[in-house]
């Protein structure tokens, strides 16, 4: 298989031509195709395994396909991580992969000044790298809205959970419009995992690798 015969706009190949991937990663291939179906997905896969790929390639397909502006105050894709370092290189490898479609987007975690954060949010972006808490902070002081989310993802879920973040991440999702499409990332699949997932994911696909 190649990145092509996956179903990837031409825009997304000519970018991951120029970070120098020829092949799909085993995650790639097996969740790239269910995702574009518009399919909620269930993976389970470490980090080394080309996760953020087999997320932002298809989400980015799907913003750049049915364009719509941002909404104000608001964001079309939102992706949640557990650490500072995590969102910031999830947003890095965004912009990579999203470097010839045109689309906006920017990150926000804690531990650092809050209001080029609200700034940015005013203008409204297509696509939200957040850590939890900081994003229900901003929602809770009107500097962020949840309502035009489209595709959501969570990623290293068992991470989340540990940090104590999941009372953040069912406030932020009770805001969310139910028709998102939901994908769900984590490493390990303990009870209290697949629990959550259950709750949160409609009739997932599962990949794991
Ligand atoms: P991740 O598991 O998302 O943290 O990705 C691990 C590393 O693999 C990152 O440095 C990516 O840039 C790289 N990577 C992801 N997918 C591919 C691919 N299909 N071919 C080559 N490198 C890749």
């Amino acid at each position: 298989t190649d990145f092509a015969s996956l179903g990837l706009a031409e825009p997304l190949l000519r970018a991951l031509e120029a970070e120098g991937y020829s092949t799909p990663t085993p995650i790639q291939a097996q969740a790239i195709p269910l995702v574009l179906q518009g399919r909620d997905l269930l993976g389970i896969a470490q980090t080394g395994t080309g996760k953020t790929a087999a997320f932002a390639l298809p989400l980015l397909h799907h913003l750049a396909d049915r364009k719509a502006p941002a909404p104000r105050g608001g964001f079309r894709a939102l992706i949640l991580s557990p650490t500072r370092e995590l969102a910031s290189q999830i947003h890095d490898n965004i912009r990579s992969y999203g470097r010839f479609l045109g689309l906006t987007s920017t990150v926000v975690f804690g531990g650092v000044g809050a209001k080029p954060q609200i700034r940015d949010l005013a203008r409204g972006v297509d696509i939200l790298v957040a850590t939890p808490g900081r994003l229900l902070d901003h929602v809770q002081h009107g500097a962020a809205r949840m309502q035009g989310v489209e595709v959501l993802v969570l990623d290293e879920a068992d991470q989340m959970l540990d940090r104590g973040f999941w009372p953040a991440i069912r406030k932020l999702t009770g805001l969310m419009s139910k028709n998102r499409q939901t994908l769900f990332f984590s490493a390990t699949m303990p009870a209290e995992i697949a629990k959550i997932a259950n709750e949160m994911l409609k009739d997932p696909a599962r990949v794991s690798v």
